[in-house]
């Protein structure tokens, strides 16, 4: 009966290709048509159908705040009454650096791009002109953005260089890109000696989202903080998803691990389309204009999108208290879910750390049906084993229940 969904995305498939901007929204994985949404609010997104779901993919992770806040919402229209984009520094962008900084104070200076795919290339660029190395070094199955570099898989058998997962990617230009599998000490020590002098950047997220959620290994990344600072190499966090996820700051300073250039993205643009990487003075002069690392961008920092950050910063220092509860509604849901997939003998595997979490079943077959199964009753969850979930500040006790009785149902009979 989903008519107005069903026309759209017929519609969608004759002009954008597959019918998306974006592969994973295509739900492949899943099969079968994708959720197209009209609108949100809170915890709640709505299809054109008038059909409600309780969101746990946040715009992949984005919303912290949930749907429309309506503080934000104010404040980005009263920027926008100022007109849309001036391409000079303003104020709300020194605002938003400023905070940043507060809240991750080993950042000196933050440089702001329009996604995190491009503050990871910034960055990558940044370490490779402050080391005058050429080398970097990624882990297997890591997603930094689409950079053509950084689509790599590892190299078979003794070969360490990446090879491009991507059609369209020259084997010449993945040739700098390292990959070893995560966790994988030994390997790391073997690719140092290897390619001694060479390697100007370790590149890690320092909890996985991209892959499923990887619970993070901090004896792990302060090895990495240790070896990249014996070697002359820089350590870069990639926090797209991490930066304000778990506290108010970033997981560096959750970790105690303090790498050298941090990207961000996601949370700290409310809904907008941004990045941002940011490192030491020392570090982020190299960039022009002060230095020789040419990054330029026509709608960087621009004052609607710096305006919905910084709104969704104040609110998230203001309400910190709203981290821990997020954590345990998190908690609650994952243990249900555990629980209830138990009673019924159905083998799925649930990580979560803080409001993140994935579900995986040991059959493909079985993750299709289930989601499936709770899309129907009204729930969205990231439609794909790889990608992970994420908790709202506005999520509540009964979204939780609702989801849970949900999965009890699309549990039980022959899943
Ligand atoms: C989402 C993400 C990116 C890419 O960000 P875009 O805004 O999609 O370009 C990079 N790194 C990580 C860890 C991400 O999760």
């Amino acid at each position: 009966m989903a008519k107005l969904n069903h026309g759209l995305f017929k519609q969608a498939c004759r002009y954008m290709v597959g019918g998306v901007s974006s592969p994973v929204r295509s739900f492949r994985y899943i099969g079968g048509e994708p959720l197209l949404i009209k609108s949100g609010k809170g915890s709640k997104v709505f299809d054109h159908d008038g059909r409600r779901y309780i969101d746990y993919v946040l715009s992949w992770g984005s919303l912290i705040l949930g749907h429309a806040y309506p503080q934000v919402l104010r404040d980005i229209k009263k920027t926008m009454g100022q007109g849309l984009s001036f391409g000079t520094t303003n104020a709300r962008e020194i605002e938003l650096a400023a905070r940043i900084q507060n809240a991750i104070p080993f950042i000196e200076k933050v440089r702001f791009v329009n996604s995190g795919t491009e503050a990871v290339m910034g960055a990558v660029r940044l370490a490779r002109g402050v080391t005058k190395r050429d080398k970097i070094l990624k882990f297997e199955n890591a997603y930094h953005g689409h950079a053509d570099y950084l689509l790599t898989k590892a190299g078979s058998g003794l070969s360490t260089f990446g090879l491009p997962t991507s059609a369209g990617v020259p084997k010449d230009f993945t040739r700098h890109t390292l990959v070893v599998p995560l966790g994988d000490l030994a390997a790391i020590d073997k690719i140092f000696k290897k390619y001694a002098g060479q390697i100007a950047a370790v590149l890690a997220e320092p909890v996985g989202g991209n892959f499923g959620l990887i619970a993070p290994d901090i004896d792990f990344l302060k090895r990495l903080r240790a070896i990249t600072k014996r070697s002359g190499s820089l350590l870069i966090f990639d926090e797209v998803i991490t930066g304000f996820r778990f506290h108010f700051g970033s997981f560096a300073g959750i970790s105690g691990v303090t790498p050298d250039i941090i990207t961000l993205g996601k949370i700290i643009g409310g809904g907008l389309p941004i990045g941002a990487y940011g490192a030491s003075k020392k570090i982020m002069d190299h960039l022009a204009p002060n230095g020789k690392v040419y990054q330029a961008s026509t709608f960087a920092g621009n004052p609607v999108v710096m305006r919905a950050g910084l709104g969704t910063l104040e609110i998230l220092e203001k309400k910190q208290a709203y981290y821990r509860r997020i954590d345990v509604l998190a908690g609650i849901l994952t243990t249900g879910l555990l629980k209830i997939a138990q009673q019924r003998g159905v083998d799925i595997n649930i990580v979560r750390f803080g409001s993140m979490f994935s579900l995986r079943f040991t059959n493909k077959g079985r993750f299709r049906s289930f989601y499936r199964r709770m899309l129907a009753q009204g729930v969205f969850f990231a439609p794909s084993e790889f990608e992970v979930n994420f908790l709202s500040f506005v999520h509540t006790h009964k979204d939780i229940e609702q989801t849970l009785k949900a999965a009890s149902k699309a549990l039980g009979g022959s899943i």
